[in-house]
């Protein structure tokens, strides 16, 4: 099988489980597991913050960062394409009982005038903003990369109005090989970071939480209640460090395979509308009669995977365990489709 479902199917590789197996070891909810204490330490650094938080997947990074910045009843604002309100199940009602302020977006990308638009009078009959969470590469907009002074426009939004500022980086190493931009960078503008390391890093499991040092000392509290302390973590954090180290670079392949893909895709005549492709996903709608569940099991048939994420539209993700030959196969696939129906 060739599997572009997602960029989190991809299994460790040979050198990630030799890491494992190597892993020095404690108890992390007592602070003594090496491993995890050397992964938050090398993190912070390389977005030059105070502190970090590993924390067991991607959704419990976002929701212990949203608890921590808000309080019950607050409001916080984010796109309406957001991983963190569209696919983390209700969580910010569920875990910090506020409430979300869901702005319409190019691709998943909010705009300053559109975060200042949003943010609610003080008045009694309001809900308090306290929040806005950006999300970089966008998900649901396609892998689509923030522009850069957007970001910066928007922190100055933030800071005049006291809001706090999130950033739901599930695959900002995406971002941040497709911009060539620095870690530290995203460190100065936001007040707290999440990076996925189950995504294209190729680990099995994991997310690291990134803020000041009093912020992470009380998103360690939130954690623990949500049941997110774990004790020989460390043997998943040498993964990440292993990733750090091994994966990052690799990304620009992955880039490059999903322009291949869009490519042959491009040259079907049941595919429609496709976003520009920036990263490692390609998301298109499909035409001429055709339905997303059907362009997908025409290329089950030739053991390729894809993802229909909606009736006419079907998502492609490259990654770590899809390579060269495995990409151009697919591609061949894609253009033999035409013929054969
Ligand atoms: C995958 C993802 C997450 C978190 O996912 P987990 O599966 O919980 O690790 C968060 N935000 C975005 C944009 C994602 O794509």
């Amino acid at each position: 099988m060739i599997d572009f479902r997602s960029d989190t199917f991809t299994k460790p590789t040979p050198g990630m489980m030799d890491a494992m197996m190597k892993a020095q070891v404690g108890d992390d909810v007592f602070g003594e597991d090496p491993s995890v204490n050397l992964l938050e330490a090398k993190m912070a650094d390389l977005f030059g913050m105070e502190a970090a938080l590993y924390c067991p997947s991607g959704t419990m990074s976002n929701q212990v960062a949203i608890k921590v910045h808000t309080l019950p009843g607050d409001e916080v604002i984010c796109s309406h394409l957001a991983h963190v309100y569209i696919y983390e199940g209700g969580g910010i009602a569920f875990n910090a009982g506020a409430q979300t302020r869901p702005i319409n977006s190019n691709r998943g990308m909010i705009k300053a005038a559109q975060v200042e638009a949003a943010i609610n009078p003080d008045d009694v009959h309001k809900a308090r903003t306290s929040l806005v969470c950006l999300e970089n590469t966008s998900n649901r907009g396609g892998g689509c990369c923030y522009d850069w002074n957007d970001i910066v426009q928007i922190s100055e939004v933030c800071e005049q109005s006291n809001l706090q500022l999130h950033l739901d980086g599930a695959r900002l190493f995406n971002a941040l090989v497709a911009t060539k931009q620095e870690a530290k960078d995203y460190g100065g503008v936001f007040d707290s970071i999440s990076v996925c390391f189950n995504k294209g890093m190729g680990c099995p499991m994991g997310s690291v939480l990134m803020g000041s040092r009093d912020f992470i000392r009380e998103a360690r509290r939130v954690r623990k209640k949500l049941g997110g302390g774990l004790r020989q973590a460390g043997y998943m954090a040498a993964t990440c460090l292993y990733a750090l180290d091994h994966h990052i670079g690799r990304l620009q392949e992955d880039h490059d395979h999903a322009k291949m893909l869009a490519t042959a895709l491009i040259e079907n005549q049941y595919v429609g509308h496709m976003f520009p492709v920036d990263t490692n996903i390609i998301i298109f709608d499909v035409q001429n009669g055709m339905t997303a569940q059907r362009f997908s099991d025409i290329l089950r048939k030739d053991d390729i995977l894809v993802m229909p994420v909606a009736a006419n539209q079907v998502r492609i993700v490259t990654h770590l365990d899809v390579n060269r030959e495995m990409v151009q196969q697919a591609c061949d696939a894609i253009v033999q489709m035409q013929n054969q129906l």
